[in-house]
């Protein structure tokens, strides 16, 4: 595929400046290039060679810093080790996980079965109080303060 042909099929989404490939896409979502024979290639590799930058024995694989698995934009891409790669990874996991975390004596409500709202539970004078379901985090929240005299 010629340079003009490969980026024909670019666009930029205004929003987060990723330059995505419009193209086909390979199993794992990222864009691929087929070349005439038949050999194909996955976009963003192709894109950073066309800039005349090279992927290395030592970092041979390509990061997106977007998450964002169509994008070509050279700014978005970083060549790693496959180390630093799944690194990079459980970072971000552990990144969401902690988004989710809640405050002590709140849990989201698995009580009756129709995961929404949160649940309020303190531990007074070594008892469990379940002080109730309730909408919001901060609702919940409220109730446990209220319950250990915070309020
Ligand atoms: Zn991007």
């Amino acid at each position: 595929m010629t340079p003009a042909a490969f980026f024909a099929r670019c666009r930029r989404d205004p929003k987060t400046g990723c330059l995505i490939y419009c193209g086909a896409r390979c199993g794992g979502g990222y864009g691929e290039v087929r070349h005439p024979g038949g050999r194909r290639e996955v976009a963003h590799r192709f894109a950073w060679k066309l800039a005349g930058r090279r992927i290395t024995k030592k970092r041979p694989e390509l990061r997106h810093t977007c998450d964002c698995r169509p994008c070509v934009e050279l700014g978005h891409l970083r060549a790693g080790t496959h180390a630093q790669n799944m690194a990079d990874m459980a970072r971000k996991r552990r990144g969401r996980r902690s988004r989710r975390r809640l405050p002590p004596g709140v849990q989201p409500n698995r009580g009756d079965g129709s995961g929404k709202g949160y649940q309020a539970r303190v531990s007074l004078g070594g008892r469990r109080l379940h002080l109730g379901t309730f909408p919001s985090i901060a609702e919940a929240l409220a109730a446990v303060d209220g319950a250990l005299g915070r309020a």
